[in-house]
C-alpha cells in the first residue's frame, strides 16, 4: 500500500513509498484510511523535534472504515468508521489509565510517532482504542476533530472557564480556530483570539471570536487583554512560540490557568513573583481520552463545531508541511486518500 514515511535522507521531509502491512495481531483491526488531517505535531515529528523516527508513517488525524478484525475483537465490526488518533493505545492498567488520565500512560503508543499512523492507504489500529465516528458527522471534518478538535475541547475543560467568562486563545491555526468554536458554542465563554497573522484573525472572527488582537501590531497582548477586559479567566496556548506562552501568563486575571498545548521546542519564562502573588497555574494538556474524543465528535455531529477543511492528495504532503511551517494554512489541510 502507498504510504508517506519520514525520510532518512531528506531531513524534515517524507517520502511516498510502497509499504507492506504486517499480519493482524490479536486485538487489532485493519482500517482503510479515507482521510488524514495534517497536524503541526506531524511537522514536529517529521523534523525530529521529539527524536528522530526515520521510516515511520506519520498521521494521527486519521479516519477510515474497518476492513478486517482479528478473531478476538468484539468492540468493532467490519464497516465501522473509526478514528486513528495520537492516543493510539495505553497499557490499560496503570494509575493513569484507570483514573481517567490515560493519555499520560507511561507505556502509551502514539500513532504516527511510536507506531505507524494514518498517512497511508491502510492502517492497523488497536480495536478497543479506536473511537467510532457518529454517522451524521462528515468524515473529513471528523479527521480534524480526531486531534485538533479533541485537544482544544480537552484543554478548555482543563482551563475550567465558566459560561460568560473570558478565555484567551493563543494561535488561531488548525487547533486554535476549533478552540474558539468549542469555547463559544460548547462552553459558552467569551473569546479573545490572538495570532500574529491577520488572515488567521479574520478566520477567528468568522468562527465567533469576540475580540481579536495581533501582538505584532499592538505589542504585548497580555497587557492589551488586561486593558480591554480586566484580564482573561483562562488561556489556551496553541501557538508554536514561547513569546505566546509568556504573553498568555500576562493576559490572566488572578487565580487563573494557562493551559499549554503548543509544542515549540523552547523554554517559557515564568516570573516567580507574579506566579505566586497572582496564584497563576500553568498546566500542560495532551490530546484527550477516548471519552473526550467521543464527546468532541458528538459536538461536531450536532453542528456546534464545524472544522474548516481543504482536501489534498497524499502526494502533496511535503508542500503542505512547508506551507504549515510558514503559517500559510487556514483551518486544516486534510489528505484525501481517494484523490
Ligand atoms: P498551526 O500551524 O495550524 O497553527 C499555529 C498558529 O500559531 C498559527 O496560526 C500561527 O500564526 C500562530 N502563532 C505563531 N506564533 C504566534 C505568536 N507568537 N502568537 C500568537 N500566535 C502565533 O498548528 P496547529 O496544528 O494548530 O498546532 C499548534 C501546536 O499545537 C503545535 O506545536 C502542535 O504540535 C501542538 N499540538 C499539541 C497537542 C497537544 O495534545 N498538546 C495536540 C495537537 C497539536
Ligand atoms: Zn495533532
Ligand atoms: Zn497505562
Amino acid at each position: 500500500m502507498k504510504a508517506a514515511v519520514v525520510s532518512e535522507k531528506n531531513k524534515g521531509k517524507v517520502d511516498i513509498i510502497d509499504v507492506e502491512l504486517p499480519e493482524l495481531q490479536s486485538g487489532q483491526a485493519l482500517v482503510n484510511v479515507e482521510y488524514c488531517g495534517v497536524c503541526h505535531t506531524d511537522l514536529h515529528v517529521i523534523k525530529g523535534d521529539f527524536g528522530e523516527v526515520p521510516g515511520r508513517i506519520p498521521g494521527h488525524e486519521g479516519i477510515g472504515v474497518v476492513k478486517e478484525i482479528a478473531d478476538d475483537v468484539t468492540s468493532l465490526k467490519v464497516g465501522d468508521r473509526v478514528s486513528i488518533a495520537w492516543f493510539y493505545e495505553g497499557c490499560g492498567t496503570c494509575e493513569y489509565c484507570i483514573t481517567g488520565r490515560e493519555t499520560f500512560c507511561r507505556d502509551v503508543k502514539n500513532a504516527g510517532f511510536s507506531v505507524n499512523g494514518a498517512m497511508a492507504e491502510q492502517c492497523i489500529v488497536t480495536a478497543d482504542y479506536a473511537v467510532k465516528v457518529p454517522d451524521n458527522l462528515d468524515p473529513a471534518q471528523a479527521s480534524s476533530i480526531t486531534c485538533a478538535g479533541v485537544t482544544c475541547y480537552k484543554a478548555i475543560k482543563v482551563a475550567d472557564v465558566k459560561p460568560g467568562q473570558w478565555i484567551a486563545i493563543y494561535g488561531c491555526g488548525g487547533l486554535g480556530n476549533l478552540a474558539i468554536q468549542y469555547a463559544k458554542n460548547v462552553f459558552n465563554a467569551k473569546v479573545i483570539a490572538v495570532d500574529i497573522n491577520n488572515d488567521k484573525l479574520e478566520l477567528a472572527k468568522e468562527v465567533g471570536a469576540d475580540l481579536t488582537c495581533n501582538p505584532i501590531e499592538i505589542g504585548d497582548s497580555g497587557k492589551w487583554i488586561q486593558e480591554q477586559v480586566g484580564g482573561a479567566h483562562g488561556a489556551v496556548v496553541t501557538a508554536v512560540s514561547k513569546v505566546a506562552f509568556n504573553e498568555a501568563v500576562n493576559s490572566l486575571r488572578a487565580a487563573s490557568k494557562v493551559v499549554a498545548v503548543g509544542l515549540p521546542p523552547e523554554t517559557m519564562d515564568l516570573e516567580i513573583v507574579k506566579t505566586v502573588l497572582d496564584g497563576i497555574e500553568v498546566v500542560g494538556s495532551l490530546v484527550g481520552t477516548r471519552k473526550d474524543l467521543e464527546e468532541a465528535f458528538q459536538f461536531g455531529a450536532e453542528g456546534k463545531v464545524v472544522p474548516i477543511v481543504q482536501m489534498k492528495p497524499l502526494e502533496e504532503i511535503n508542500n503542505i508541511l512547508d506551507d504549515m511551517e510558514h503559517g500559510k494554512i487556514q483551518g486544516r489541510i486534510v489528505l484525501d486518500m481517494s484523490l
